[in-house]
């Protein structure tokens, strides 16, 4: 993977972590373009297309982050290990920040982390060498076949790795009450229940 000091940016904004265990802390989201998963389920198909996004040097995007006062750093995508992360992550962590990755650990996964939301796709099974770094598996269940497939899942994560199950936003009607039964009888999992969207923050 090539060092760069420049990303594609799909978007950054200031918000809520709306998931999982950092789910409420306020945190400065940064979308990197591109995505070579292609999940049919996924809500941001416009990040596939890189080189449809302004490219920003790290110290664009650091200056962007440290306008607000919140110093947890959230990089995701797109697919963010699609870029080498070296730089960016170094820079926020001189500028104070906490950095977290939501990936589906697709790619070789570089930069320095304090918290790795690793989340694999079936459309693109993640790198074995990388399920070692999750803090957290997250598993977007969209139907009752997925619940077998995250197990196989937790199987190779840390014996720390906290382990979350997320219904399908766009299924969440159907899908949720099965997946609260599922954590009921496999209590080794959390709910992961999208807050952000339900208090409509983006
Ligand atoms: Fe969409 Fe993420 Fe899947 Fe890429 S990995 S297709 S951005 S949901």
């Amino acid at each position: 993977m090539t060092l760069t000091t420049q990303y594609p940016v799909l978007e950054m904004l200031y918000s809520l972590q709306g998931e999982r265990y950092h789910q409420g802390k306020a945190a400065f989201f940064i979308r990197l373009a591109g995505c070579d998963v292609g999940c049919v389920w996924c809500d941001v198909k416009e990040s596939w297309d890189a080189s449809k996004h302004p490219v920003l040097h790290t110290s664009e995007i650091v200056k962007a982050a440290i306008a607000h006062p919140g110093r947890l750093a959230i990089i995701t995508g797109g697919e963010p290990t699609l870029h080498d992360l070296t730089h960016l992550t170094a820079e926020l962590e001189a500028a104070g920040f906490e950095t977290n990755i939501e990936t589906s650990g697709s790619n070789e996964l570089t930069g320095d982390w304090d918290w790795v939301c690793l989340s694999p796709k079936k459309f693109k099974a993640p790198l074995p060498e990388n399920l070692q770094y999750a803090s957290e598996l997250k598993v977007v269940i969209f139907n009752k076949h997925d619940f077998e497939w995250a197990e196989t899942y937790a199987k190779q994560v840390q014996p720390y790795c906290k382990l979350y199950l997320q219904p399908e936003w766009e299924k969440a009607a159907e899908i949720t009450p099965l997946v609260i039964e599922y954590i009921k009888a496999n209590p080794k999992w959390e709910l992961s229940a999208q807050l952000h969207k339900y208090i409509q923050v983006p």
